[in-house]
């Protein structure tokens, strides 16, 4: 049901101006920051109203950036990672710039190309006290870190653990090369058995897999 207010009327959509962009509620929209040009607010449209001479509000649900919270950027944290926060304001629809997508972090990571408009979110965000939900997350790696899609890594055959080349003391370049790989930890359990030169579960033939996948495994 939507709240009607005396003299405001519920809008189901607002035009951008200067653009043919229709943004509706639900959408993500980027909104011009005085403070920082080059990297405008990005928000949730909850509502949009209009009074009665004509001016148009959106209810905006802010997305901060990592180095927006009071934790700071993390290394984990991918260069388009946001965190859907629970702080609201409301703000002249003139601010908006542009429409803008939030992938779930499974869509983005499977995203062919990325491009400006491409954003990802697995958190919300308590603005007040800096909590995260999910508070606990799968994590990769000997370092034991929570996945960054920017970050290329490549898995094991045997325990299909991911691992970043630098932990593996070894450079991006020299990874893609490989034909294939197996972690340190399976290649000593490894020699106490016969190799096995079977090709891994759908990878290709021949390549080292460097995409991602799901684990399970939590971080304590
Ligand atoms: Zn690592
Ligand atoms: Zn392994």
């Amino acid at each position: 049901m939507a709240k009607t207010r005396p003299g405001k009327r519920d809008l189901e959509s607002y035009t951008i101006r200067g653009t043919n962009k229709v943004v509706r509620v639900g959408d993500s929209v980027l909104m011009r920051s005085a403070e920082n040009e080059k990297n405008p607010y990005v928000a949730r449209v909850e509502s949009i109203e209009a009074d009665v001479k004509g001016n148009v509000k959106v209810r905006a649900r802010w997305y901060y950036r990592p180095e927006e919270s009071i934790g700071g950027r993390r290394q984990f944290h991918g260069i388009k990672e946001l965190f859907l926060s629970d702080h609201y304001d409301v703000q002249s629809a003139h601010t908006i710039e542009d429409k803008c997508i939030v992938h779930t972090f499974k869509n983005y990571t499977k995203l062919d190309g990325v491009g400006p408009e491409d954003y990802f979110c697995r958190f919300e965000y308590k603005a007040a006290t800096g909590g995260f939900t999910p508070d606990r997350v799968a994590v990769y790696c000997k370092c034991e870190m929570p996945y960054n899609p920017d970050d290329l890594m490549v898995q094991c055959e045997a325990c299909k653990d991911w691992y970043h080349p630098a932990c593996l003391n070894m450079t991006v370049e020299q990874t893609k090369q490989l034909d294939s790989f197996t972690c340190d930890e399976c290649s000593s359990l490894d020699r106490k058995r016969p190799p096995s030169r079977t090709s891994a579960s759908g990878l290709p033939n021949g390549k080292v897999n460097l995409k991602q996948a799901e684990h399970k495994r939590q971080k304590k």
